[in-house]
This record gives structure tokens, C-alpha cells and sequence, in this order.
């Protein structure tokens, strides 16, 4: 049996900086769970940008439960608050959008599998799972003077 994990004060949002990995200028993530043995991983994403985000195509489930501010997809018709919960089905390809009056958005992602990239045609630029999260949060924590080992809290 593998160990449990216990993230203290997972939804707070404010305190340790160095827990967020950036992801670009104004995205970083906030690892809880990263399973490669099941091949998935929650994390809790951050945004303090508007406008358009990524345009990608999942193949395993999402469940995304927002904590702060706005966003929703281009695809579908319903805008994502706080305390708003969306399961996105396997094969969705969908775009990000966070609006212009959002400074900043905060949601909680249970994302099984990987998601790709695509560009406005469906041609693949690139690609996401908990293999490459798990390098961006060794890297960042080697970075920052934590040890790249300190990812391992979060590896199952
Ligand atoms: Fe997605």
C-alpha cells in the first residue's frame, strides 16, 4: 500500500509563494497530488491574466472546482465563481478564457491522463501530464533551494 498524503491549509491560497510552480508570467500551480502510478494529479492552478489561455484537447476526465475568481470555455456556455464545480468528459478539446475584469483566478484541477496543446486547426504544439508536471515542480523546488526531492511529498 503506498502512502497517504495530508496538505495543511491546501486552499490557502496566500501564504507560501515558493509552493507555486510558475508555468509562464502570470500562471503557476500548486501541486497536491501527483500520481504517476495512476497517472494523474491535482493541483490547484492559478491565473493573473485575462484574455484567452490555451486552446487544448484532454483524453482522461476533469473535475475543476474554482476557489476564486472567473473563467470559463469558449465551448460551453457557463461561466465558472468560486464554489462552482465542472467535470469535463474524456476527448473535450476546449480554450481557457479568463475574463478582462478578473485579476486573478484560482481552481482546483483533478486532471487523469494528459491534454495536448492544439492550435485553432487541431494541429498539436505540444503536450501536458503528470510526467511533465512532476519535472516542472523538481525543477522549480531545485530552483528555489528546496532540492528537487521536495516534489516527492507530492509523487505517488
Ligand atoms: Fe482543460
Amino acid at each position: 500500500m503506498m502512502d497517504d498524503i495530508f496538505i495543511g491549509g491546501a486552499l490557502d491560497l496566500d501564504t507560501d509563494e515558493r509552493h507555486w510552480i510558475p508555468q509562464s508570467d502570470d500562471v503557476a500551480f500548486k501541486p497536491l497530488v501527483l500520481s504517476v502510478s495512476q497517472g494523474y494529479y491535482v493541483n490547484i492552478l492559478r491565473v493573473r491574466a485575462s484574455g484567452i489561455l490555451s486552446r487544448h484537447r484532454h483524453n482522461g476526465p476533469v473535475h475543476a472546482l474554482t476557489l476564486r475568481g472567473k473563467w470559463h470555455y469558449l465551448e460551453h456556455d457557463w461561466v465558472a465563481t468560486a464554489g462552482d464545480y465542472a467535470f469535463e468528459p474524456p476527448g473535450e478539446t476546449h480554450t481557457l478564457v479568463v475574463p478582462e475584469d478578473v485579476t486573478e483566478m484560482a481552481t482546483l484541477f483533478h486532471v487523469t491522463g494528459g491534454y495536448v496543446y492544439v492550435d485553432p486547426y487541431g494541429k498539436p504544439l505540444g503536450y501536458e501530464d503528470v510526467f511533465t508536471k512532476l519535472e516542472n515542480v523538481r525543477q522549480h523546488y531545485e530552483r528555489i533551494g528546496l532540492g528537487a526531492s521536495y516534489a516527492d511529498r507530492f509523487l505517488r
